[in-house]
């Protein structure tokens, strides 16, 4: 570093020639410490004096002297410079700041450059100040600056997505709650800037016309449901999907949007977000997603969809109350269709065979499925009992065979429906498959058409043959019980009889449910010696309770079977007769479903029974489909409406409905009423007011064994 000898200096500067001699050295300590270059030139532009920076380019000896016009030849416009330079030694009026652009051995370099003027006491220009500052990396720092913002405004402005950034005025503490935030976040936020593609979501031509808009005002973009996302998520929104309803004539779009917001000192100043249209992208993946769900010939559901739909009703259960049934379908000589009117023939068949599946369907959540060939399933997710299911086969089964027009061939097909439920045949999606399955091959094989799921069947399952053993032990061995649960009156709200439930503790499975082994019975002829030893413990109960001096019924449940069997009228006079118990304090409970298999004979057996005073009701009555006209031929005095009507009757109109009109039509035919399944207040209020005759539930009681029902007896508010 060269530094110009102290005494020339002291002389040349003669333009301070009013500054305190004796600080000069401050003044040249000053200027040499400055990051600019100074020069001084007197006002002829000649150079006398040169600081500390300067001389780092010319050393003062080789300019001092000189023109300032030699030293910046490689300057843009030297004689621009050299005029401006004169001029402010002319007029006294100085320049500053003014930008110089060089070129010294091909590299471009900038300056910024003052010409301060320089007077003596008489106010006459002696000599001129320039300032030359190095300003080359602010330069290319500024045009730096320039290109990435262009670069990002045709970044933003030729987007395709919608590219925002709110301003929240005035920002919003975000200590505050996040209703509240929610809340100053719609009314304070101001759209700020954006693109077209925004302002198109607005319906506007562009950005300018809905810069300002408050957030508030942008309608399906931002809802308050996002908002309150995006604070929850800590001011960010992580592609959050929504719909937006377009105009009339467009579809719905799915919008997807990404923000980001800026929080400085606890509070939230704006916000910035990318917002895109990914309708077609949607619209794509649910194609997709169609076509690994269906089958493409039929356009029903695949086994995919049907699978994954069982398993997720299995999941999402409610309660274990529900039943539902697995249809397994499977078309009879379909091979020879395909084989004599050709494949595409065959294809029509299954191409019909799905809508009319569907229309029966039509009053009933269910779902049809293709499971592939000529196999169909059907998954009906909510029944009110197992004959419900059979029923809606034989549905299936008559739309099935009506005929098919087939290139002007009337054509009929005929099929096998396999039946299984859930829960109490099966708890999983695979054992309702394999049941199903095994179901069907027995109505095929039997040529029963509809046929449901029983272990019988199945070569595999040896619990029934287990069961029906240890069954036969229990009803020789007492390890049968029954639970008794109160019947009430509903005109003095007390009890008035008990229903015998029965019970088979099994020595190793514990409780077995009577949905379970009492079709076990029915099937290997042992139905009627565990009637009889019902009716006999049922009726020692009552005799024993009446003796007490309880004024009560007892009512038995009949199976079918043993309303057809002519054993029955002897063994009950026989019973009656042992126990001193008078015909009318019992009531025999029969299902619809017995005056299906013989009707003649059950009438006849009825009758006999009914001469002993012994009455009847009709149970699970609404299930099946007889007419409350039939019944009346029968000695019929009392019908339970089922409890899949009473249990939801204050949810389901449809069920209130079919309550109260059943209420009306059996009272008009001189038939009482009882509701099963009463387990509110509610309900049982309501069947009140409908007039209904009596009412047994859980909300009452559940069936108790002997000693809870005797002590019930004697201290429960219903007793008396
Ligand atoms: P059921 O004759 O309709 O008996 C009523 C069933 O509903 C009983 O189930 C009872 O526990 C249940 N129940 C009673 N009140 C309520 C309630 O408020 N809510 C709900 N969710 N359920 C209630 P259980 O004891 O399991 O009996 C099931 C079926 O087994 C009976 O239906 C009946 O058909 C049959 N059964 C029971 N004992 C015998 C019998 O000795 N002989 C014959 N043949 N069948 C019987
Ligand atoms: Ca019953
Ligand atoms: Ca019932």
């Amino acid at each position: 570093m060269v530094n110009p000898p102290k005494s020339h200096l002291l002389l040349d500067i003669a333009g301070f020639r009013q500054f305190d001699p004796t600080r000069q050295a401050e003044l040249v300590s000053i200027l040499n410490n400055m990051s600019a270059a100074i020069y001084y030139l007197d006002r002829w532009g000649v150079i006398s004096f040169t600081n500390r920076k300067a001389c780092q380019k010319h050393p003062f000896a080789e300019v001092k002297g000189k023109g300032f016009l030699e030293l910046i030849q490689h300057w843009a416009d030297p004689n621009e410079t050299q005029r401006e330079l004169m001029q402010v030694a002319r007029t006294g009026v100085p320049s500053r700041a003014v930008r110089e652009r060089t070129f010294e051995h091909g590299v471009e370099c900038w300056f910024s450059v003052d010409k301060l003027p320089v007077s003596d006491t008489e106010n006459q220009v002696v000599g001129v100040i320039l300032v030359i500052l190095d300003i080359t990396a602010d330069v290319e720092a500024e045009r730096a600056l320039r290109e990435s913002e262009a670069r990002y405004k045709a970044f933003i402005f030729n987007s395709a997505d919608a590219i925002w950034r709110y301003d929240l005025c005035p920002p919003v503490d975000t200590r505050l709650g996040i209703d509240t935030q929610v809340k100053q976040i719609l009314q304070r936020a101001l759209l700020a800037e954006c693109n077209d593609t925004l302002a198109a979501l607005f319906d506007a031509a562009n950005a300018d016309e809905v810069i300002g808009i408050p957030l508030h005002r942008s309608g399906s973009l931002s809802g308050r449901k996002h908002v309150s996302t995006f604070v929850e998520q800590g001011y960010k929104l992580d592609d959050s999907e929504f719909t937006r309803q377009g105009g009339s004539l467009d579809s719905p779009k799915t919008m997807q949007t990404t923000a980001i917001g800026i929080v400085e000192n606890g509070f939230l100043t704006r916000a910035w977000g990318i917002t895109r249209d990914i309708s077609s992208q949607k619209r794509n993946l649910d194609h997709m997603e169609y076509l690994a769900n269906h089958d493409s010939l039929t356009r029903l559901p695949n086994r995919t969809l049907l699978y994954s739909t069982v398993e997720n009703t299995l999941q999402n259960l409610p309660g274990q109350n529900r039943l539902m049934a697995l249809l397994l379908i499977d078309l009879d000589r379909f091979k020879e269709i395909n084989d004599t009117l050709g494949h595409r023939a065959g294809d029509s068949v299954l191409q019909q065979l799905g809508p009319r599946l569907e229309a029966e369907l039509s009053e009933m959540d269910g779902m049809v499925a293709r499971l592939g060939g000529d196999e169909f399933a059907i998954f009906l997710p909510r029944i009110r009992n197992s004959h419900q299911a059979v029923v809606m086969g034989h549905r299936f089964l008559d739309c099935l065979t009506e005929p098919f027009d087939i290139e002007n061939i009337r054509s009929e097909v005929s099929a096998s429906i396999g039946i299984s439920i859930y829960p109490t045949q099966a708890q999983d999606l695979s054992t309702l498959m394999r049941y199903a399955d095994v179901a069907m091959y027995h109505a095929k094989s039997a040529l029963k058409g509809v046929s449901v799921y029983d272990p019988e069947f199945d070569p595999h399952s040896p619990t029934r043959l287990e069961l029906v053993g240890a069954l036969r032990r229990a009803v020789r061995e007492e390890g049968l019980m029954l639970h008794f649960q109160p019947k009430i009156d509903m005109k003095s709200h007390k009890v008035y009889g008990f229903e015998a439930l029965l019970r088979w503790n099994h020595p190793v499975v514990g409780m077995v449910p009577p949905g379970e082994f009492i079709p076990i019975a029915e099937k290997s002829n042992m139905m009627y010696p565990m009637t009889c030893w019902v009716m006999e413990n049922a009726i020692k109960q009552c005799a024993i309770w009446r003796n007490q001096g309880y004024d009560i019924t007892i009512a038995i449940n009949l199976s079918a079977r043993n309303v057809t069997d002519d054993r029955l009228p002897s063994e009950v006079k026989k019973l009656l007769e042992r126990y001193q118990l008078s015909g009318k304090h019992v009531e025999m409970e029969i299902t619809e479903s017995v005056l299906l298999v013989d009707p003649k004979k059950a009438k006849q057996v009825m009758e006999e029974v009914a001469e002993l005073g012994v009455v009847f009701s009709v149970d699970d009555f609404g299930t099946g489909y007889s007419s409350l006209a039939y019944l009346k031929r029968l000695p019929v005095e009392t019908l339970k409406i089922d409890k899949s009507f009473v249990l939801g009757m204050l949810d389901d109109e449809q069920d209130e409905i079919i309550v109260n009109s059943t209420i009306n039509l059996a009272h008009n035919l001189g038939i009482k009423v009882v509701a099963e399944g009463v387990e509110t207040d509610d309900v049982y209020q309501r069947l009140h007011l409908y007039d209904c005759d009596s009412v047994q539930g859980f909300f009452i009681a559940k069936p108790m064994s002997i000693e809870v029902a005797s002590q019930w007896l004697g201290s429960s508010q219903w007793a008396f």
